[in-house]
């Protein structure tokens, strides 16, 4: 009995194993012609200067619509994205989507685009963010790349190329989701990012009792500082936290405490209506300017 019920367990797991790998194909088969039915968006979340508490930036975040099941989160496709080499075609819609809705708004907000390290590692970068650039009339300055320390994974000198090449472009570079990968600290040195952006994870507990986030939060600023880097801390959803981080000297914040990600049209409402100075019964300025 014993036996048989081994081998049960084994074909459980195994046929939950084959159920993951076969939805996951599927997955990677609708994606294949998901831009071609325009089943694919960016949504845009504001990125808040810590001091002033306006936005200077938004953060384009890409949106999958699927045809039968709904949302999907970037967090599941795009790693299916990146292991297919769709990700490429993928990234390349988003930067230049990104640009020409960022050169319709009004003002001069700043727009961040994900990057993935497989886009990254690619000759074609540079040329794919100039040809965005120029088909938009966006200023390089405006647009920021995010970048997360998967790149710095294989450590070949092309990456170092890229980063200057980029940087001769005129783009800002932002280390995302710092702190969650790698502990090398050796790329900091090379690498000219303008921006670091500490993980939500940090911030998540850090207004705990006795939680060690704050001392990892305010060791992660003074890093920044000390390397004239700002820094945008991801995931503020509370204004104990907004507060918290603030009082660290982060920069720059994002989170729900300000606003989800929105669609472009209702970004520009925003932006002319005067919205997103303030969270909602926010806390005061820090400095009267
Ligand atoms: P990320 O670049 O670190 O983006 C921040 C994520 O945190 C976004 O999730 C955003 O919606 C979410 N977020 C913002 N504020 C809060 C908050 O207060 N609380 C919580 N819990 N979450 C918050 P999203 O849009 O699901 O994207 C997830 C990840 O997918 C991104 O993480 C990024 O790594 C990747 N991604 C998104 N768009 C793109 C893209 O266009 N290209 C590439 N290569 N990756 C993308
Ligand atoms: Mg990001
Ligand atoms: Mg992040
Ligand atoms: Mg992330």
């Amino acid at each position: 009995a014993s036996k048989a019920g081994g081998r049960g367990r084994f074909s459980f797991f195994s046929s939950q194993l084959l159920r993951v790998a076969e939805d996951k194909r599927l997955l990677e088969e609708d994606l294949r012609d998901a831009l071609a039915r325009d089943e694919i968006e960016l949504a845009y979340q504001p990125i808040v200067d810590a001091r002033t508490n306006r936005a200077t930036g938004v953060e384009a975040l890409i949106r999958w619509n699927h045809p039968v099941r709904g949302p999907i989160s970037p967090t599941i496709f795009v790693p299916i994205a990146e292991e297919a080499d769709l990700i490429r075609p993928l990234g390349e819609w988003v930067l230049r989507k990104a640009c020409q809705d960022a050169a319709s708004w009004p003002g001069k907000l700043r727009v961040a685009v994900n990057v993935s390290p497989v886009q990254f590692t690619h000759d074609s970068l540079p040329k794919i963010v100039l040809s965005a650039l120029a088909a938009s009339g966006l200023a390089p300055e405006r647009l920021e790349l995010e970048i997360t320390e998967g790149v710095f994974l294989d450590d070949c000198p092309q990456t170092d190329a890229m980063f200057s090449t980029l940087k001769q472009i005129g783009v800002r570079l932002a280390l995302d989701d710092f702190g969650t990968g790698y502990s090398s600290l050796g790329y900091l040195k090379k690498a000219p990012f303008d921006k670091i952006k500490i993980d939500q994870s940090f911030v998540r507990a850090a207004t705990l009792p006795g939680s060690r986030n704050r001392a990892i939060i305010a060791a992660i600023v003074a890093l920044a500082d000390a390397l004239e880097m700002e820094t945008t801390a991801e995931g503020i959803e509370s204004l104990d936290q907004l507060q918290l981080v603030r009082n660290l000297g982060a920069t720059h914040v994002q989170g729900y405490v300000y606003s989800e990600a929105v669609r472009s049209e209702v970004l520009s409402r925003k932006i002319e209506n005067g919205e997103w100075i303030l969270p909602p019964s926010g806390p005061t300025r820090q400095r009267s300017d």
